[in-house]
């Protein structure tokens, strides 16, 4: 039994029919609804996991980063990505899940998870009425906040770590190939992006959960802050559709399995801490979620300990990136002036987006990036703190560090 039709759970369940197993896909809601994400699909994903053309809106050739001071700086990718709408995409996947063999049950809305010794149950409610399904396995998929995984492995979402995405859909006026990217003293700690689609384009922010009563102001304040650069890419004058949303930005999931349960993608917190891609680990944990499970199968055991390799494949292929993300999210995103140092000034950064983030070649982060990393943080403090005792100081003035920051020094 798979909750929850995302990418994560669909991928699940396309890949355990295909292994042989009688598999049910569970969604609460129906796919026209449209789904709050930038869309945007790194290269790793149209690869890896077979994305036809019907699903992509736009190829991206990479990212434009407009920095506080409206320089902008553009990383091309090695292959291109591109842009989707979310209920084009989903829907995709489910049906695809679906003609491999799972049967897909939708506009039900899964209520309950028991474990038991022999079985798990999953109790659901569909128009109006409660059923109640036993299987040897639950894989939870129902994204971040998972009711699922909040009843059987307590909750591992905490407030702090979660960040807000609010976005507005414009006709858009371009034919860029570009994700925009704004690092700016107005959004704060927190991104800016305009994902370019077809006929539309979506503009979004994205800050800590903790700042949610001020993201629409924040946002609008955005458009004014970068209303000339915006006018000539979107109209701004026509609001398709709102949407907000949350994503999390947290620390590795330590434990992503139980008896009798796995839990994937942003319902185990797969998102990367630097980038707020999801798409591609949830895809991903559903696969591993599936190789897991037919390996508990051969072993006749579906307990806790049987289901650990799924948690050792998840950390084998994820944790080393996400933890060096995380560290650059914590030391750098709080302020705009030390991000815009390090997409403007420091060299490895490009090698770094494309390896770990865009292609996803890397498993591991190389020694000289964790110490590139250090040094680059290292020169911005020595800088803020300096500029902090003497804010009249010439010495760095016509350095090219003097664009960054004033005296936040943390
Ligand atoms: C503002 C924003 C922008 C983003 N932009 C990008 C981007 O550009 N690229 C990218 O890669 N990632 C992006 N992400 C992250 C990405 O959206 C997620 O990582 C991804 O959707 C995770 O897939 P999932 O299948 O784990 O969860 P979801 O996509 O959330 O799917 C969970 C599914 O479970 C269903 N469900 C929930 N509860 C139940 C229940 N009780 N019973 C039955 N069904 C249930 C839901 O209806 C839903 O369909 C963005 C996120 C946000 C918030």
């Amino acid at each position: 039994m798979v909750v929850g039709a995302g990418p994560a759970g669909s991928s699940a369940a396309e890949s355990l029919v295909k292994k042989g197993f009688k598999t049910i896909l569970l969604e609460k809601k129906n796919f026209s609804q449209s789904k709050v994400c930038g869309g945007l699909l790194p290269a790793s994903v149209l690869k890896e996991f077979d994305v036809p053309l019907k699903v992509i809106l736009r190829r991206l050739k990479g990212y434009r980063v407009y920095l506080p001071n409206n320089e902008t700086v553009i990383f091309n990718f090695k292959d291109e990505g591109a842009t989707t709408d979310r209920n084009l995409l989903d829907s995709f996947l489910a049906n695809r899940a679906q003609d491999a063999g799972a049967e897909l049950i939708g506009n039900a809305q899964a209520i309950d998870v028991k474990i038991e010794r022999a079985k798990a149950k999953v109790a659901y409610k569909k128009a109006g009425k409660i059923h109640e399904v036993s299987s040897q396995v639950v894989i939870a998929a129902d994204g971040i906040g998972s009711k699922m995984a909040m009843k059987i492995l307590g909750n591992i979402y905490e407030k702090r770590n979660l960040a807000l995405g609010y976005q507005v859909n414009f006709p858009i006026l371009d034919d860029s190939s570009y994700f925009d990217v704004f690092i700016s003293e107005t959004i704060g700690y927190g991104l800016g992006w305009l994902s370019p689609k077809l006929e539309t384009a979506t503009l979004g922010v994205g800050i800590g959960l903790y700042r949610s009563k001020t993201i629409k102001k924040i946002f609008y304040d955005h458009i004014s802050e970068r209303r000339q650069i915006l006018a000539e890419k979107i109209d701004l004058n026509r609001e398709i559709s709102r949407e907000v949303a949350v994503l999390p930005l947290d620390k590795f999931v330590s434990k992503a399995y139980s008896d009798r349960f796995l839990i994937v993608g942003d319902a185990a917190l797969l998102v990367n801490p630097f980038s707020g891609d999801g798409i591609y680990y949830a895809l991903k944990s559903g696969r591993m979620a599936a190789d897991t499970v037919e390996k508990a199968y051969e072993r006749d055991s579906f307990s806790e300990e049987s289901l650990k390799d799924y948690q050792i494949l998840l950390e084998r292929e994820f944790e080393d990136v996400f933890d060096f993300c995380l560290k650059v999210h914590k030391r750098f995103y709080k302020y705009p002036e030390r991000l815009a140092f390090i997409v403007k000034d420091s060299k490895g950064m490009y090698e770094f987006l494309e390896d770990c983030i865009w292609s996803k070649t890397r498993k591991k982060v190389s020694l000289r990036q964790k110490i590139g990393l250090d040094i680059a943080y290292s020169i911005i403090r020595l800088n803020q703190a300096l500029r902090a005792f003497s804010r009249s100081s010439t010495i760095f003035r016509d350095h090219h560090y003097a664009s960054i920051g004033h005296s936040d020094i943390h």
